[in-house]
């Protein structure tokens, strides 16, 4: 199987979007004591909420009722979710490595969904900002083409200079990542890391894998580059 480019999704791919999400919440309720709440009442809350699904949204409108102040502006909470850049986040074990050896071989790329400044607050942190040779932040296309949707998928296959016959993508979701693959006709490698491991998808990927370094194992053993 000829391969040109390898794409890949960022959060619980790359690395545990928990990890972000505990600093943000941190932060959140940092600015939430300055406004005469209790820190660790408004941090439990949080934590709590997000648990039952970090997508489910308006996640600080509903710690705020859970904790009996819903009156309290959110605007300035919000604002600290958005601008929470971390010094630091921690990669999967072996996903640097194994991404650096594969683009020796292969164009490599990132398409991902969410706040831009937030994605790249992201790819700073996990010292990847010079690890791929594209980057697609869907919500710069329009938050309306995230994923499932093709089109961050197609410009990322474009500005690869490939097909998507050509193409693997590797991600976690199986409704985003894998249907959306599916939709821009790209063979999907789900990694069964992060939140939605154990979610049941409607469509099978191409393969799975433990893990993002051994999603990379696969394509470089099956792959023929040149
Ligand atoms: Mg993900």
């Amino acid at each position: 199987m000829l391969i040109r480019a390898v794409l890949f999704d960022l959060d619980d791919t790359l690395y545990a979007q928990a990890e972000w999400l505990r600093g943000a919440w941190r932060a959140v309720s940092k600015v939430a004591a300055a406004r005469g709440l209790d820190p660790d009442a408004m941090e439990a809350a949080l934590v709590a909420i997000c648990a039952e699904g970090s997508d489910r949204g308006r996640i600080i409108d509903r710690a705020l009722a859970r904790i009996g102040a819903p009156d309290t502006p959110v605007a300035p909470l919000l604002e600290a979710f958005r601008s929470h850049a971390p010094r630091s986040l921690t990669p999967y074990p072996g996903a640097l490595a194994a991404l650096s050896r594969l683009r020796a071989e292969v164009t490599v790329g990132l398409v991902t969904d969410g706040e831009v400044p937030i994605q790249r607050a992201k790819i700073r942190a996990l010292g990847l900002t010079e690890a791929f040779d594209v980057v697609v932040l869907s919500d710069a296309l329009g938050r309306a083409l995230r994923k499932p949707h093709r089109a961050p998928f197609e410009s990322a296959l474009a500005a690869a200079g490939t097909c998507a016959e050509r193409a693997v993508y590797v991600g976690d979701r199986p409704d985003k990542d894998v249907a959306g693959a599916a939709a821009a006709g790209m063979r999907a490698i789900r990694v069964l890391t992060g939140e939605y491991a154990t979610q049941a998808g409607t469509q099978e990927p191409w393969a799975s894998a433990r893990d993002v370094a051994e999603a990379i194992e696969l394509v470089r053993t099956v792959g023929q580059f040149s």
